[in-house]
């Protein structure tokens, strides 16, 4: 069976099939291909794949079949030319920095990104003349004012972990490229279901598949996509060689989750919309955080800008730290965790939890106060996730 041409079926279509190449077995179901390394018809074909002449698997560190299934899957549904699995969210954004700076080059970043990217910028990627300025994601001015003559990358998320902000990429793509820089966005929270970056003049589309791809909780992974010259050639040759690969099994994991995403995701949006709506009308709360809200200030942007607001919605109690604490204890159903994009809702303290690397002065900078709880809308029946944050209302409003 030859591969399907993406360009010919629908999204819904490519989901499900882009990427599969059947064996000779004939199987209907992608298999997983539990082999590091190949063999070679002769001495001479083995010289011919080292040498590149001929394409194929040598190694499973550089291609394997089944993440090769993978990526192209996700390439087809984020609309890239090519993509590269990694081993997890954070080597896709290191593996990303590795194969297109050196030492000496400027990032410039939202400061409203998962935690553990602010640490590899301003901890790691430093160590090596890497900088970063960190910019308010929605100050469009204080993005055009960080760029430097070296500057080479703008990195945001939008929207933002795990205050829901979110971001113009049309114009921060039109800004990156009217300074020859590159236009990364990490859109671990959308997914290409709700919103394709590339569309709106991305050069990098970065994922963390541990979390709505897989959508189950069960593995870690990441992926990089964009053009071929970009991604096939610098950043694969940065992932081949230094070996954050993604392993077979992760990858038909992650492949088979991309088969039910868009119901998954449009599951998420109903009970995130619901939730946020419902905790509008709850007392003892400061504010609520969801795009789909008519109050949230990008909301109209949104509308635009996504085809869904997503299933992460965020709330400040009144009672800082200790309230959101209690609150959080007395929940039961929800997961006390700090994975999200899961079936299962998930609850978590951003202060103490995945933002708990960034000083206090960064915290308050990028608006994670004591009171603030992140919740991950699982597709459990909406009266038990109701019922259960009540539990917490009753806990604190005691
Ligand atoms: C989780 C996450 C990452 C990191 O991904 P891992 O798979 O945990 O390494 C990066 N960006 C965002 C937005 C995330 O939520």
């Amino acid at each position: 069976m030859s591969k399907l041409d993406p360009k010919l079926y629908g999204n819904d279509t490519n989901a499900v099939r882009a990427g599969q190449q059947r064996s000779s077995e004939g199987e209907n179901s992608e298999p997983i291909f539990t082999s590091s390394s190949f063999t070679f018809k002769s001495a001479a074909e083995a010289a011919a794949r080292f040498a590149g002449d001929e394409s194929g698997n040598i190694y499973s560190r550089f291609t394997n079949p089944t993440v090769r299934t993978f990526e192209e899957r996700l390439a087809a549904l984020e609309g890239g030319e090519r993509c590269v699995a990694t081993s997890s969210g954070m080597s896709a954004i290191l593996s990303t920095c590795m194969g297109l700076l050196k030492a000496g080059d400027h990032i410039v970043s939202s400061a409203s990104i998962f935690g553990t990217s602010v640490s590899l910028f301003s901890k790691v990627l430093s160590k090596f003349d890497l900088h970063t300025s960190f910019v308010t994601l929605t100050d469009y001015n204080a993005w055009e004012a960080a760029i430097r003559p070296e500057t080479r990358m703008l990195f945001l998320e939008t929207p933002s972990n795990p205050l829901t902000e979110i971001a113009d990429i049309r114009r921060l793509a039109d800004l990156a490229h009217s300074r020859d820089c590159l236009l990364v966005v990490d859109n671990c929270f959308c997914t290409p279901v709700l919103q394709r970056p590339f569309e709106l003049g991305a050069d990098i589309v970065i994922h963390s598949a541990t979390k709505y791809l897989d959508g189950q909780g069960r593995c870690i992974g990441g992926a990089v996509i964009g053009r071929e010259d970009v991604v096939g050639e610098d950043i694969f040759a940065f992932l081949r060689t230094a070996g954050p690969s993604m392993s077979p099994f992760n990858a038909w994991v992650f492949l088979k989750g991309l088969e039910t995403l868009r119901l998954r995701m449009q599951e998420h949006c109903r009970n995130a919309q619901q939730i946020a709506e419902w905790l509008m009308r709850q007392e003892g709360i400061e504010k609520v955080y969801y795009p789909g809200l008519q109050g949230h200030p990008q909301h109209a942007l949104a509308r635009t800008q996504q085809s869904g607001f997503g299933g992460i919605v965020s709330f400040e109690l009144v009672g800082g730290k200790a309230a959101a604490w209690r609150f959080i204890d007395a929940t039961e159903l929800f997961s006390i965790t700090s994975n999200l994009g899961d079936t299962k809702s998930t609850i978590t303290h951003p202060a103490s939890t995945t933002h708990n690397k960034l000083s206090d002065a960064e915290r308050q900078a990028v608006g994670i106060n004591e009171g603030l709880i992140r919740l991950s809308l699982g597709l459990e029946d909406i009266n038990d996730i109701k019922a259960d944050l009540h539990k917490g209302f009753l806990k604190v409003l005691k």
